[in-house]
């Protein structure tokens, strides 16, 4: 298994709920280090950035706007497949739908209130950390 690294938000209905402790444990218990994270207010232009790929999805607005209602954590995470791991971790994205144990079964209001965001991908996993963090604010 290869080592590597994939990009987490925690959103705004976590944030506002102080789960952050409590989901970094879930990320740490999991085996994933967070070699990376601050907490940031997105503006609406790096939310409509950050999930250009859904511009034309019927929910982008409600999405940027969800995204940007309060702060969000964002954070770098490294581990054994990390990318695929996280995904495991954070459960399907209608948390009616994540399985026991998974952070949107434990935490996500709804749908659009899902709690946590993580690449889905190796090539977005770069793009999206690179929005967010110059290379000297990543300490492995
Ligand atoms: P994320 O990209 O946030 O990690 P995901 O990869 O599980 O989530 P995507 O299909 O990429 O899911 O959707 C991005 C986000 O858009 C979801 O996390 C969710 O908050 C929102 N979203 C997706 N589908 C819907 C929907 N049908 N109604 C409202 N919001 C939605
Ligand atoms: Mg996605």
């Amino acid at each position: 298994m290869a080592i590597e690294r994939t990009f987490s938000i925690i959103k705004p209905d976590a944030t506002a709920r102080d789960l952050t402790g409590a989901i970094n444990a879930t990320i740490e218990t999991a085996g994933l280090r967070i070699v990376a994270q601050k907490r940031v207010r997105m503006t609406r232009e790096q939310a409509e950035t950050f999930y250009a790929v859904h511009r034309q999805r019927p929910f982008f607005g409600e999405l940027v706007a969800t995204m940007t209602s309060g702060p969000v954590v964002v954070q770098v995470l490294e581990g054994n497949n990390a990318i695929a791991a996280y995904r495991d971790l954070m459960g399907a994205t209608d948390p009616a739908k994540a399985a026991p144990g998974t952070i949107r079964k434990l935490y996500a209001k709804s749908i659009g209130e899902n709690s946590v965001h993580g690449s889905d991908a190796a090539d977005t996993a770069v793009q999206e950390i690179a929005q967010f963090f110059s290379g000297n604010e990543i300490v492995g």
